[in-house]
């Protein structure tokens, strides 16, 4: 199974095994490199600072089985390819799907998507003012904001998370876990303090396998598809993009005709669907779109595509706060930089720069490369 939750006495452990294609590009080196970044990050992220979660009186620890290739049964199937694009799976977890994620995608993001894999919908939407994004779990600003949300910053699984992946498992913690609960208490908290690894298995019964797979809806239209957009959804953004580009050619049209629409959600799906159909003379108007994410979301495409001409729409980018349409949920300045980093083969700037000094560093970038 490709999302599966197993039980050792009170400690669960839940394993995501993922295969992934390699069309980014990137050499088999660097790829395996990248890939077992995305493992780390998400197994960081999940276990949390901790390294293991609770789930009542029991403890969760996830743990990523990742693989290089394509066709196991028994694996979430991820095409990767050159970024930055918008990525995303096609189902929620722990039923066995397919995705495609970009090879600029952060240890963020693959946390995010590994969230879906574990069964977690997201926790944003366009419906904002002017199709602005707005965070739809919001968390006290002291504290970490859900990595189910956003992708920057700080970010983190929840408890609620972990208790409705666990739901989503049919995960039941015995009753005679919480007779040891003190003591593991005792021992996080003795481990945070002095960072010893301990941890409390009680090996009881023998390992038990608890999930179950729910059955996957038939896919819409690709007309249908894309009026569904307009209600804000990332999940609608992201299955209109997969069933207009299934559909392949006979889409073409409608992506074009999406591209002249009102609503940014559905020009931006227009130039996506375009963008992957190989269409570049529609993805270059979108380079005239009012609204600067469709500017950058076009750019991109044509920075992937190696024009030059789409530096300043990148530049004006990174002067941006707003977040990117798409899926996971990024900063409009991150997606930028990833596409200029892209055009230019190098990274020569970091996050930690201030968004000033950082397009300073691409300006005298773009001035020197001529
Ligand atoms: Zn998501």
């Amino acid at each position: 199974m490709c999302t599966t939750l197993t039980r050792r006495g009170c400690a669960f452990t839940a394993t995501l095994d993922v295969q992934y294609q390699n069309n980014s590009g990137l050499t088999a080196g660097a790829f395996t490199a990248l890939v077992n970044g995305w493992d780390a990050a998400t197994e960081g992220m999940w276990n949390g600072p901790a390294g293991h979660q609770h789930y009542g009186c029991c403890t969760v620890e996830f743990a990523v089985i990742t693989r290089i290739g394509a066709g196991r049964a028994a694996s979430h199937q991820i095409n990767v390819v050159a970024g930055p694009q918008t990525s995303f799976v096609s189902a929620l977890g722990p039923g066995c799907t397919t995705g495609r994620w970009d090879a600029q995608d952060t240890g963020n993001v693959a946390a995010h998507e590994s969230g879906h894999l574990l069964g977690l919908p997201d926790e944003y939407d366009y419906n904002g003012p002017g199709g602005a994004y707005r965070n739809l779990n919001p968390q006290p600003a002291d504290q970490p904001q859900s990595i189910m949300a956003q992708t920057w910053g700080n970010v983190a699984a929840l408890q609620s998370h972990i208790d409705a992946l666990m739901q989503g498992l049919n995960a039941s913690c015995p009753w005679w876990c919480c007779i040891l609960w003190p003591v593991h208490r005792l021992l996080d908290v003795l481990r945070l303090a002095v960072a010893v690894p301990l941890l409390v298995t009680a090996d009881l019964p023998s390992p038990e396998e608890v999930s179950t797979v729910p059955a996957k809806p038939a896919d819409p239209s690709p007309r249908d598809a894309l009026e569904q957009v307009r209600d804000g959804r990332p999940s609608s953004l992201m299955d209109a993009v997969r069933v207009l580009t299934d559909a392949g050619k006979e889409s073409n049209e409608l992506a074009q005709v999406a591209t002249g629409d009102e609503s940014p959600l559905v020009r931006w799906v227009g130039l996506v669907v375009a963008d992957t159909l190989g269409d570049v003379d529609t993805v270059e108007t979108g380079l005239e779109d009012d609204d600067l994410r469709l500017r950058v979301t076009a750019a991109a495409a044509l920075a992937r595509r190696g024009q030059r001409q789409v530096v300043p729409v990148l530049i004006e980018g990174l002067g941006s706060n707003q977040v990117a349409i798409g899926h996971p949920p990024e900063l409009l300045a991150s997606f930028a930089e990833q596409a200029l980093i892209t055009l230019s083969g190098e990274s020569i700037s970091t996050t930690d720069d201030s968004p000033e000094a950082r397009t300073a560093r691409w300006q005298r970038w773009a001035d020197t490369a001529e």
